[in-house]
């Protein structure tokens, strides 16, 4: 069979294309078009990113917080304005084992080590514990450019992976979709260490992005469980 041959058969099989049939294959085209297009929105919408939930409810349940905040210093507690709130930033100590009051008195520290310039305003200890370390207004030493528009939150890890256990990761939960009730943030406005300067931090949230995208939506799942609506 030759090429035109071919071409014949085919045109055979569409026949001559009439103007009725000419407009019946534009309709159904047309319907195709719209369920593609749907089916892509629908999938947008479930997948964790341009949620509705936050859009309609807020957590404005505050988390059982410890203050025990850092003397003032210019090695942790600067004492600069935190002027607006444009996120929050999720972070690991990177030391197994190691308590939130431990790390607290870390950071308190580094005014007579003055080794490095390091603190957070929350750290999360292995028992689920929060403790506060700097007050909202003011900013801390954890996130490079983005300490001065967003909160941080260390999270203390049992092992090396550097995954967080189920209390730590309860009372994230919890502190974190408080405070995106309280400064109006979405779920996009929650990032990691190593979205704003790709510092392996919190390691098993870059290594596993997987791991990463269930605990934002399972933050999304508690302010549609626990929330009430947003005014
Ligand atoms: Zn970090």
């Amino acid at each position: 069979m030759d090429g035109k041959d071919k071409k014949n058969r085919v045109r055979n099989w569409f026949g001559n294309l009439t103007p009725m049939k000419s407009f019946l294959f534009g309709i159904v085209f047309a319907i195709l078009i719209v369920i593609i297009v749907g089916a892509i929105i629908v999938k947008v919408k479930n997948s964790g990113y341009g949620h509705e939930i936050t859009d309609t409810k807020k957590n404005g349940e505050r988390p059982e917080l410890q203050v025990d905040l850092i003397e003032p210093n210019e090695y942790s507690r600067p004492q600069i304005k935190l002027k607006k709130v444009n996120g929050i930033v999720i972070h690991y100590t990177a030391n197994p084992g190691s308590t939130a009051k431990q790390n607290r008195d870390y950071f308190n520290g580094l005014q007579y080590s003055k080794k490095t310039k390091a603190s957070a305003h929350f750290i999360i200890g292995l028992d689920g514990e929060i403790v506060q370390c700097i007050p909202c207004k003011e900013i801390a030493y954890a996130s490079n450019k983005r300490n001065y528009d967003t909160i941080s939150i260390e999270c203390c890890i049992p092992d090396d992976t550097g995954k967080f256990n189920d209390k730590t990761r309860k009372s994230l939960i919890e502190l974190t979709t408080w405070l995106m009730g309280r400064y109006d943030l979405s779920i996009d406005d929650v990032i990691r260490h190593y979205d704003v300067t790709g510092k392996l931090c919190p390691k098993y949230y870059v290594e596993h992005e997987d791991a990463w995208k269930k605990l934002k939506d399972d933050m999304l799942d508690y302010i549609d469980k626990k929330g009430s609506k947003a005014d």
